[in-house]
């Protein structure tokens, strides 16, 4: 039998009615032949909440009982999905991560899957069984501890089976009706589009895009595996949502596909650190065993022999960064005047294979924003994308500005 996969995020299993709705698109699936594989996530608003209990229990919380008690949600949506699909008389079971058992590297909170063994789930299928509920976002470290992915990371377990069990092609079912040019809860001119190129895809998701986790569109990439978004509120339509597919296959080309916003950003500014050869390595290797996520980085111009330096990170890190550099400075590795943060910034970012050939779409950009009174704060640039840091109270005008001067809304 063809196997399908098939994803439901946390608004598709909210409720008991929710689940009773999508149980129904999963039997119709069975119906149409295939052996499905269904990845659920937690009930909407579940994993903020236990994520909330595990910081009130224990501010510096030991990641490994972080994983046990947030990786929950997704076992309560999978036993209720399967219980669904039998009073239908699908015959169906759930799985947890560990007794598939979805091997993982033991990075906890963040753990990346490193096996998905296939004889389980197959020895049931053939022995008649139609649907797998597997629990998303969660697996099992080398040493025998529950893991979890990151945040939205059940779009990577889904994409992980559909590459492990050769699957026809991987559905994500979500609250929206496929991938828009940009957020369609910030621009009510995002259009949808009928297909994204993977590249483009991966940008998006890595400049905050959540609609699919940046390692899903990674996996997919590389095992070629058909990915489709769509929603799982809409009549059944088997041409419905968006293609993430190879450059190739799409058509329609402008030169940007879609704007990308991440609103929680900080900008950290070391004023007046020395300028010698190791500083930047000096900042940045206490960060990153920190696990201070440091995106962005600027170093200014020196004057007698000092200089400033500029990075972004994710909000929620700056206390760890500034503990971090505190502490470097303590050691003595390195020296500076003053550490300030400005916790209220954005990024903003632009993405399009079309840049690659077409000059002139930075200077575009920049004058848009200039139009729009924002001052920029921190520029970075890839062939394919362009990013800027810029006031928070402004992120929302600066997406819709930039979607509106690129003409996004037109096919
Ligand atoms: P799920 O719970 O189904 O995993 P998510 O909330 O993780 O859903 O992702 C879907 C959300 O992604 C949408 O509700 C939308 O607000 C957001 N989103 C951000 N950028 C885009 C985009 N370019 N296209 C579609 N949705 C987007
Ligand atoms: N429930 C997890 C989260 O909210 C995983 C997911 O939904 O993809 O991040
Ligand atoms: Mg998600």
């Amino acid at each position: 039998m063809p196997i399908l996969v098939m994803k439901f995020g946390g608004t598709s299993v909210a409720t008991l009615d929710r689940i009773a709705r999508v149980a129904k698109r999963v039997a119709r699936e069975v119906a149409n032949g295939y052996d499905v594989i269904v990845i659920v996530s937690a009930m909407a608003g579940r994993t903020n909440e236990l994520v909330g209990w595990v910081e009130e229990t224990s501010p510096m919380f030991d990641a490994r009982e972080y994983d046990a008690v947030v990786s929950s949600g997704e076992n309560v949506t999978a036993g209720l999905m399967a219980l669904r699909l039998q009073e239908m008389d699908v015959p169906a079971r759930s799985w947890q991560g560990w007794q598939v058992p979805v091997r993982t590297t033991s990075a906890h909170s963040a753990a990346r899957i490193e096996e998905i063994p296939t004889a389980n789930i197959a020895a049931k299928f053939a022995e008649g069984m139609k649907v797998a509920v597997v629990a998303g976002f969660q697996g099992i470290s080398p040493e025998g501890r529950i893991t979890t992915l990151g945040r939205g990371g059940s779009d990577t377990t889904a994409v992980a089976f559909a590459a492990a069990f050769g699957a026809e092609r991987c559905d994500i079912y979500t609250d929206v009706d496929g991938v828009y040019t940009t957020d369609p809860r910030i621009s009510d001119k995002a259009r949808k589009l009928d297909k994204i190129a993977f590249e483009e895809m991966l940008e998006l998701a890595s400049l905050g895009a959540k609609v699919l986790q940046t390692r899903s569109v990674e996996l997919a990439m590389r095992y070629k595996v058909k990915l489709r978004v769509l929603s799982s509120f809409e009549e059944y339509d088997p041409n419905a949502g968006t293609l993430v597919c190879d450059e190739e296959e799409i058509v329609e080309q402008n030169a940007v596909a879609g704007v990308a916003y991440s609103r929680d950003e900080a900008k950290m500014t070391l004023i007046s650190v020395a300028d010698r050869p190791g500083i930047a390595s000096a900042i940045f290797t206490p960060l990153a065993e920190a696990g201070v996520n440091v995106d962005m980085i600027v170093q200014n111009i020196s004057e007698e022999g000092r200089t400033d330096m500029t990075f972004s990170c994710p909000v929620g890190q700056v206390g760890r960064a500034e503990k971090a550099l505190g502490a470097a400075r303590d050691r003595g590795e390195i020296n500076f005047h003053d550490l300030v943060a400005d916790d209220a910034v954005s990024k903003v970012s632009i993405v399009g294979i079309g840049m690659r050939s077409q000059a002139g779409i930075a200077a575009k950009m920049f004058a848009v924003l200039a139009r729009e009174g924002i001052n920029i704060k921190v520029i970075t640039t890839s062939e394919i994308k362009i990013s800027v840091l810029i006031d928070r109270k402004y992120m929302e005008l600066a997406v819709q500005a930039l979607h509106d001067a690129f003409e996004l809304e037109k096919a």
